[in-house]
């Protein structure tokens, strides 16, 4: 890098006179698809977690853009001597950490159209495909999770692709706001109260401080063990009547189906009953485990939706299309356009003005939009329901091999119920200190010594799995679920197959015996 004096004048003489210049287009774009094509067949040589210490590209890239151009061939060389090293490898099959982020070829040839095209879509107008597709493959993937009519246009509801899960609920949290303070007064906004459970993920907390919720009003529930750390309509009750006696007015549940960090579901019908009381919001954030829902065997797991206002899940995590599509139906797409909308005299057009179009910029937070219908589109045809459905459930089963490889070792615990394609799981110690032997008498004590193995076995289950990714031939992630620190497994990425949850099997155990026998 760093271009010579002598190197300078061939590079300017390769630059295209356009920077749209279709043959070099087509030159560079076979090019990058051939440099993709590679990566992802030889993507198993790399480590999984990328193994760069921080701050490690500034060593290697100059101080200052180039002044002359370079051509595609440095700039490709760079990419994999420089930015490859720097990559966690999310499409490796060796990679189950976090969630997925589900990759596919038709994924991918839908961004590229959709990248190709350029449009921006914010209104009908812009791009009346762009709208009209969305608004045809939102209704589609509907009907395939059974969504109730009243969800789709073709009822009186409607869908929406939004970037992230964040934003669908930011969003959505919004319209219930505005929705509430039109009926109470635009100065109750301090005293409106958001729940979830305290597994709720932080994207509704964050969506609460943006749309100016008193952050003292924001109620994480408790959950428990013994409910599979799934929210309790009995526990959300408890949390409002406390808070209507207090004077505050409940306005918005978000309901989880597979939570982040161990796939917990709460029940929505028994939820969405509770929240009707008090005419709350109720919002479905169903970002992993909702596209699993297509399967007839697992739509159980979204029976009651009917009841709820919102439903989104990210089509970007386990439905094989590429980052970002955030799926969201909402029943009342009104209260959504009256807390979002605007209308600047330079984007006044007649279609909008006879009110027979959707204006999709209406629907989220920026103007601008990407053409994402586009990618959902390829996905849904090139596969079909068929194949989806047996895509999912292929992740399911290797989720339950891995299960069944944990079960049958005495050494390992699985930690809460697998119901999606994840397994959560933690290494025991050889030894467990059993609290009452280790005090003579007393609860404090036997609470103290509990909680001090309990430490003890966490600290053995982070060296544990650092100690696997470190290593970089699988990648997991962990989380703390009722104090206990566990991996999980999340089975999903598109080139994963049994071969290789055998493979990460046997790096479990490699690890596991190696930890074992320091600790
Ligand atoms: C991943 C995830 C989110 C956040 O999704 P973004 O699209 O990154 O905003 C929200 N909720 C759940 C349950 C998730 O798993």
């Amino acid at each position: 890098m760093g271009s010579l004096h002598t190197e300078e004048l061939d590079t300017i003489s390769v630059c295209p006179q356009n920077p749209l210049d279709p043959e070099e287009f087509r030159r560079q774009g076979h090019m990058i698809i051939d440099f993709l094509a590679d990566y992802y067949r030889d993507i198993e040589k790399y480590p999984v977690r990328s193994q760069v210490e921080p701050g490690y590209l500034k060593k290697l890239l100059p101080e200052s853009a180039p002044y002359n151009p370079e051509p595609i061939e440095t700039i490709l060389r760079d990419v994999e001597s420089v930015i490859v090293p720097g990559i966690t490898h999310w499409q490796s099959p060796n990679y189950y950490a976090y969630f997925p982020s589900s990759g596919s070829v038709a994924g991918f040839m839908g961004e590229m159209l959709s990248t190709g095209f350029n449009v921006v879509g914010f209104n009908w107008m812009s791009s009346p495909a762009a709208t009209e597709l969305e608004s045809i493959v939102m209704d589609w993937l509907g009907k395939m999770l059974k969504l109730p009519k009243s969800f789709l246009f073709s009822g009186n509801g409607g869908g929406v692709l939004q970037g992230t899960t964040c934003e669908a609920i930011l969003c959505t949290l919004t319209a219930a706001r505005d929705k509430m303070l039109n009926k109470m007064g635009r100065d109750v906004i301090g005293k409106l109260v958001v729940y979830g459970s305290d597994q709720t993920h932080c994207a509704l907390q964050k969506a609460g401080q943006i749309a100016g919720i008193n952050p003292k009003n924001f109620r994480p529930v408790s959950t428990t063990k013994e409910s599979a750390f799934g929210l309790t309509a009995a526990a959300l009750r408890t949390a409002i009547e406390a808070d209507v006696t207090a004077g505050l007015i409940p306005l918005f549940v978000c309901a989880t189906i597979g939570t982040t960090s161990s796939t917990a579901v709460d029940p929505i019908g028994p939820i969405c009953e509770v929240a009707k009381e008090y005419d709350m919001w109720v919002h479905v954030d169903a970002a992993y485990a909702g596209s699993a829902c297509i399967c007839p065997e697992l739509r159980h797991f979204i029976d009651g939706v009917e009841e709820a206002d919102s439903f989104s899940l990210n089509a970007h995590k386990w439905f094989f299309t590429t980052l970002d599509c955030c799926c969201l139906w909402v029943k009342d797409p009104s209260a959504l356009v009256k807390a979002l909308s605007t209308n600047p005299e330079y984007l006044k057009n007649k279609a909008t003005e006879s009110k027979q179009v959707v204006d999709y910029k209406d629907w989220q937070i920026a103007l601008s939009r990407r053409f994402r219908s586009m990618k959902l589109w390829m996905v849904l045809r090139s596969y079909g329901v068929a194949n989806l459905r047996d895509f999912l459930r292929s992740h399911v089963k290797m989720a339950k091999q891995f299960e069944a490889l944990l079960g049958g070792d005495g050494r390992f615990e699985i930690v809460v119920p697998r119901t999606f394609a994840m397994v959560c799981f933690r290494l025991l110690p050889k030894t467990v200190l059993v609290p009452g032997v280790v005090a003579n008498g007393g609860a404090a004590a036997a609470a103290a010594a509990e909680a001090g193995e309990l430490e003890r076995v966490n600290e053995l289950n982070r060296r544990f799995l650092e100690s696997m990714n470190a290593e970089g031939k699988v990648y997991m992630t962990h989380a703390v679920v009722g104090g206990v620190y566990m991996v999980r497994f999340a089975v999903g990425a598109t080139l994963t197959e049994e071969r290789h949850v055998n493979f990460a099997w046997n790096v479990v155990l490699e690890h596991a015996e190696r930890i074992l026998g320091e600790f």
